[in-house]
């Protein structure tokens, strides 16, 4: 019998969608360049299911009915490249590749440009939610040849996470806006995480409060409907995880020097490339470049120090306005993020539909929050909006934060905690609602120094005007 669906590469990922896929009723066969990995995976958890497991590429490829849909979970990158060169001659026309690795959107538009004409289908599709949601019903991002989106939809659908308004899927776009719409996710990931961790330092090095507080106080966060949302609630397990070896918080023995992948430094490059301000993510990317430099920062605490890094006022109190902080700095993240998608799908054609966008990240992935829906009914009501701060819901959820929000910064500004994320947050809220900016100034330098220019108020638009400027006296 011929199989349903293929899976090429079997690290974490890739196990776990095929088995997901299995699960769900559809026959399949998997891949993996070293065979041994096949054999190990097809003697366990792969031992009893409706799998082959073949030892080579071509016998995977006859294993498949047709058209043949197949996934490939491997390194991002060069082995991607690989896969496909491998798999073309072997493949027939109106057969379809879908990369599920976080690849690039700029490699997934060459790719696409490659397979389409050849009759190959080729789909670019983000995938969030780690090995958990792999196994158990990720959020996915699914671009590119839309023939084959619509072929493989049922197993999408059955395979995705399933929220109250259907599964985490929808066809995001042609050639790269799957893997460009994962990308932004990723970005606000990075931004989402950073924020919860500028909360987390001002409230235990600000307020010197405990662990078993700060479990408490997460906890009760993820019971609102501001913030409820799967990053809250693990950071809450997180509070209360002891060592077995020595009985202390976990956290507390952390390395405190985050890693990154690359997909927040690539949306940050987009982002600068098509011209969106984005500075909370920035931020966030920033801050783990920051944190990297860890004997350095030990050397300069001992020389730059001077800053008393503690708060002895009223901690319930504060406490609350921190998590306003919080919420604002999110809002302002997620403005950021959409607005460089909206910015992404007018550039290139995209056509992304943003509550849908929205709609499938409420499901599945790491940011997975109930403020998703929220966003996808301001973008339903107004599909024009120009910013998420704009919103009704938004924009008076911010206003009567903001307070609270500017306390939280003075705070840490006085006792000298870094707070990147949150301040880059209130620089773009404050910001985007000024009528006007210092940058008039901005331009009288340009063209004192360079002639470069500058139009008027009092005159129209796209008028420009240059002065030969008096002259240092
Ligand atoms: P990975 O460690 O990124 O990749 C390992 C797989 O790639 C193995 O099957 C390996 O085969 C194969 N591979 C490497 N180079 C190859 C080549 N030149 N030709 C053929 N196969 C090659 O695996 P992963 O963590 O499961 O991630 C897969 C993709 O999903 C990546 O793009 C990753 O960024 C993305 N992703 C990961 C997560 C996550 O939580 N891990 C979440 C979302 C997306 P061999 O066994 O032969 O070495």
């Amino acid at each position: 019998m011929k199989r349903t669906f293929g899976v090429i590469g079997l690290a974490v990922m890739g196990e776990n969608l095929a088995l997901n896929v299995e699960s769900r009723g559809f026959p399949i066969a998997v891949y993996n360049r070293t065979y041994e990995k096949t054999e190990e995976f097809m003697n366990t958890r792969g031992k009893g299911k409706d799998i082959v497991g073949p030892r080579t590429l071509e016998e995977f490829v006859q294993a498949l009915e047709r058209p043949r849909k197949i996934l490939v979970m491997v390194k991002a990158g060069g082995p991607v490249d690989a896969v496909i060169q491998q798999l073309k001659p072997l493949l027939d026309e109106g057969d379809m590749i879908i990369d599920g690795g976080n690849s690039l959107y700029d490699d997934t538009e060459r790719r696409t440009k490659e397979l389409e004409p050849t009759g190959l289908g080729f789909v670019g599709m983000g995938v969030s939610g780690g090995e958990e949601g792999a196994l158990h019903g990720p959020s996915l991002m699914p671009g590119g040849t839309e023939f084959a989106y619509r072929d493989l939809e049922p197993i999408l659908k059955a395979i995705a996470a399933q929220v109250d308004d259907g599964p985490c899927v929808t066809y995001i776009g042609p050639g790269g806006a799957g893997h460009y719409v994962k990308m932004v996710h990723n970005g606000i990931e990075y931004g989402d995480m950073q924020l919860i961790a500028e909360a987390y330092d001002i409230l235990r090095y600000g307020l010197g409060l405990s662990n078993e507080q700060l479990h408490q106080i997460f906890a009760e966060w993820n019971t609102t409907d501001e913030l409820n949302s799967y990053l809250i609630e693990i950071t809450a397990d997180i509070f209360k995880q002891k060592d077995p070896g020595t009985n202390e918080y976990l956290v507390d023995l952390i390395l405190d020097s985050a890693g990154q992948k690359g997909t927040g430094r690539w949306t940050v490059l987009s982002s600068l490339e098509l011209g969106v301000p984005i500075p909370t993510i920035y931020a966030a990317v920033n801050a783990r470049v920051m944190s990297a430099y860890k004997a350095e920062r030990v050397a300069a605490s001992k020389e730059l120090n001077g800053r008393p890094i503690r708060y002895d006022g009223d901690t319930a109190g504060f406490v609350n306005k921190v998590r306003d902080a919080l919420y604002c700095s999110k809002m302002c993240s997620y403005a950021q993020g959409m607005a460089l998608i909206a910015k992404a799908s007018a550039e290139f054609k995209y056509n992304i539909n943003l509550p849908e966008t929205a709609r499938i990240w409420k499901g599945g992935c790491i940011i997975r929050a109930g403020f998703l829906d929220k966003i996808k009914k301001a973008y339903l009501e107004n599909p024009n909006l120009p910013n998420l701060l704009l919103a009704p819901e938004f924009k008076q959820s911010i206003l009567d934060r903001q307070e609270a929000w500017r306390d939280v910064l003075i705070l840490a500004n006085k006792i000298g905690i870094g707070v990147p994320a949150f301040s880059a947050s209130l620089d773009y809220f404050d910001s985007y609602r000024r009528s006007r900016l210092p940058q008039n100034l901005t331009q009288a330098q340009r063209d004192y120094f360079g002639a470069h220019t500058y139009e008027r108020i009092d005159k129209p638009l796209g008028e420009f005007f240059h002065t030969e400027w008096a002259g240092v006296s």
